[in-house]
């Protein structure tokens, strides 16, 4: 029998409304199989743990990360799979942390929650919950898992993690995997897209990462933005990491205030990584002179990383202990599947 571990970090899925009293309430996940009995068909043995108290996801951050990574690596040995019950805020950026934070996972972790609480009706929840924990707990004919990677599932789409993004704020299908292909669709059965799955390394062990640095910002450029500001911001001296979401394939006004501040930043070892302010497609700087201006001044591709992908990755290289130059360098390698090289 397989076994998945159910971890409940807030948000709307666990939320039910009292009978009585028309309320929305905390719905207990130790009793899962009493709300959802449908579960009872899985022939599988459901535990579930819940962070204590259960926050929304717009209070993630990467203290609550290392605690989900506590709680994968002390059980990974005694579960095949795991589902994350997760608020759809930020969901996205934690689904990026953990595939980093996760090195040598071969295991599936499975993270879902809804827009519309469980114990309502309508709720999305509940076809979530269950194709999720139907998912972490598949595997091949040969016994390995079908999915050993960090994944997001929402409405019937199963998405490579790092590659999400949270599109909508009230519609059902809320997630978009804009530059990586769905890695399975739920339908009448689950039809997966083997190809584009990490495939399954028997000999991966886990090692586990729990530290991340947070001192970096993501900015947006615009036009008409100040000088002295984006100056300002750029000089912090605590600052380490800069996302830089740029116009479209990675280009940037071509002030030279602007050129001087970013050569000044990456001088004093400040990683500077350009991502597209679009939805889908690639920086690729060297296609315009607007972009080959940023190259010359130390800015780095992020190549068609989302925006939530690219600050873990950065949180993650410099919780490392890397130096910036090495942090340069992994950030131009695909380590966890977040971009297309
Ligand atoms: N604000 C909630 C959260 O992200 C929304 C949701 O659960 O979908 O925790």
């Amino acid at each position: 029998m397989k076994r998945i571990l159910l971890i409940y970090t807030g948000g709307t899925i666990g939320m039910f409304q009292n009978p009585q009293t028309g309320a929305l309430e905390n719905f207990d996940f130790n009793n899962v199989l009493l709300h959802i009995p449908e579960l009872r068909q899985f022939n599988l043995h459901l535990a579930s743990t819940t962070f204590e108290p259960p926050i929304d996801s717009s209070d993630m951050d990467p203290s609550q990360w290392s605690k989900l990574v506590r709680i994968i690596s002390d059980n990974y040995d005694s579960f095949d799979g795991f589902v994350i019950l997760h608020g759809t805020d930020t969901m996205a950026y934690t689904a990026s942390a953990l595939s980093f934070m996760l090195e040598g996972l071969s295991k599936p972790v499975i993270l879902t929650g809804s827009q519309l609480p469980i114990g309502t009706l309508r709720t999305d929840g509940k076809e979530n919950l269950i194709t999720a924990i139907e998912i972490a707990a598949a595997t091949h004919e040969d016994g390995t898992p079908r999915v050993p990677e960090v994944c997001i599932l929402f409405h019937n789409k199963l998405m490579r993690g790092n590659r999400t993004t949270k599109s909508s704020a009230d519609q059902f299908d809320a997630f978009k995997s804009f530059n990586y292909p769905l890695l399975a669709r739920a339908a009448v059965e689950i039809e997966y897209n083997d190809e584009f799955i990490l495939p399954y390394n028997p000999q991966a062990v886990l090692k586990p990462h729990f530290s991340m640095d947070s001192h970096m910002v993501i900015f947006s450029l615009f036009p008409g933005m100040q000088a002295s500001l984006v100056e300002k911001m750029l000089n912090t001296p605590d600052l380490k990491g800069i996302i830089l979401r740029s116009f479209g394939a990675g280009n940037a006004p071509q002030k030279k205030w602007l050129s001087d501040a970013l050569s000044r930043a990456t001088e004093a070892g400040k990683v500077i990584v350009n991502i597209t302010q679009c939805t889908g497609g690639s920086v690729v700087m060297q296609r315009y002179e607007t972009g080959i201006q940023l190259l010359s001044t130390g800015v780095i591709s992020g190549h068609d990383s989302t925006v939530e992908a690219s600050i873990a990755k950065l949180m993650f290289l410099f919780g490392l202990g890397l130096t910036p130059e090495e942090v340069r360098s992994k950030m131009n390698e695909c380590i966890a599947g977040e971009i297309t090289l």
